[in-house]
């Protein structure tokens, strides 16, 4: 099709940008975009499918600040939100797409970028179809269900030469970065221990996130996810063996999915983590300990006021936007030829781990290694 041949306009637009890019800074293409001079083309397009409560309250808020992309267009199985998304964002009808016609999204050459935030089961159809239809694509965490789907989702992406990134946006988050640092270049000595929690208390009953079908797991999948990713971004290690533990409180709300699970990881120079999640009760902390003291946020994985310290240099939060900073690096991906630091395999390894967690589960707590 010519539309997205690789001599269509659109892609000669993002060489050219590359270009650009490539020989100065991307200064010049912010400024531009923030200078009130926004021309169709000027930044990439995003697509959003699935018009939930991330999308709506993060995503397509966050997509009013970011300076190399814009929210374009929209799928979405529910007729009333069409007009409502297009009222608000000023989203053309040629760019509003449902289930059904997803698909021809591949010949409406505004849309670069197709970001999946539909209940987790979800996420590997439309990650592949976005990919067969020529789009890059970011998709919500977790990537898949289990590894075996993220390595399927990663090879469609290859195969049509599109890049994929997982919705990591705390790797954005300066505070974040502090840690991350400070673990990776032993700034205050080997790290020794680190402990990450990630959890609430989940409401609604009939919600999809208790659905095993749609969700996968609980907690671990939905929250844990987190607390896996701290201990990896602490460390700069990957983790080579798990135990875990599970507690169920509710027998009924949790009948097809964990409600609680704690887990310890070991990772290569020794160092070891222990960690907890839960649909049950509220926890947002990461704590790290070097050779040289300790390092702390608290909260540590929100969407706003991540802050801490670092020893006895305090971590005020930072007045970010992470979903504007995650979306514009992936953009800069796109538009440079980059792998984004939280590609297909970066959402890979943390199913890796999740698999050995819960394969610890089955096997009563036994050490799994990885
Ligand atoms: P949500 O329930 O608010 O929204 C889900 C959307 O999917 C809704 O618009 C719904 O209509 C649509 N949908 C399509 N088919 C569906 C089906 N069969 N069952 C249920 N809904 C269906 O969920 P959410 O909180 O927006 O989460 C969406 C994804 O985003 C999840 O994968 C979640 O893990 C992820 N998420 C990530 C973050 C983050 O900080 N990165 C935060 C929240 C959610």
């Amino acid at each position: 099709m010519a539309k997205h041949s690789p001599h269509s306009p659109r892609r000669s637009f993002i060489k050219k940008l590359a270009a650009g890019v490539a020989a100065t800074s991307l200064a010049p293409i912010a400024t531009r975009a923030q200078g009130g001079h926004h021309t169709s083309g000027s930044k990439l397009g995003i697509a959003l499918v699935g018009l939930g409560n991330y999308s709506r309250g993060e995503l397509a808020p966050a997509l009013q600040e970011t300076k190399l992309c814009e929210l374009k267009g929209i799928v979405t199985g529910t007729k009333e939100k069409e007009k409502i998304w297009a009222d608000k964002y000023g989203i053309e009808s040629s760019h509003i797409y449902n289930y059904e016609t997803f698909d021809s999204i591949a010949d409406d050459p505004a849309i670069d970028v197709v970001y999946v935030v539909l209940p987790n089961s979800m996420h590997k159809e439309y990650v592949i179809r976005a990919a067969k239809a020529g789009k890059h694509v970011i998709t919500e965490k977790p990537m898949g269900l289990d590894a075996e789907e993220c390595r399927e989702m990663i090879t469609a992406c290859d195969q049509t030469g599109v890049k994929l990134s997982v919705g990591y946006r705390l790797r954005f988050e300066p505070n974040t970065l502090v840690i991350e640092k400070t673990g990776r270049e032993q700034l205050m000595g080997p790290v020794r221990y680190v402990q990450s929690e990630m959890g609430f208390r989940i409401g609604n009953p009939k919600q999809w996130r208790l659905r095993r079908a749609l969700a996968g797991g609980g907690a671990m999948m939905d929250v844990g996810i987190y607390a896996i990713q701290g201990a990896r971004y602490s460390t700069s290690e990957e983790p080579i063996a798990v135990r875990a533990q599970e507690f169920k409180t509710d027998r009924v709300k949790f009948a097809e999915v964990d409600e609680t699970v704690t887990w310890q990881m070991e990772f290569p120079s020794g160092v070891i983590s222990n960690s907890t999640t839960s649909y049950n009760f509220k926890l947002n902390e990461l704590t790290v300990s070097y050779d040289k003291g300790r390092a702390g946020l608290l909260p540590a994985y929100s969407y706003r006021g991540v802050g801490g310290h670092v020893g006895n240099t305090v971590l005020k939060p930072a007045p970010i936007n992470q979903q504007a900073l995650q979306m514009d690096d992936f953009a800069r991906c796109v538009i440079q030829d980059e792998t984004s630091i939280v590609s297909g395999e970066e959402g890979l390894r943390d199913a890796i781990v999740i698999d050995a967690i819960y394969e610890s589960l089955r096997r009563g707590g036994a050490r799994v290694e990885i």
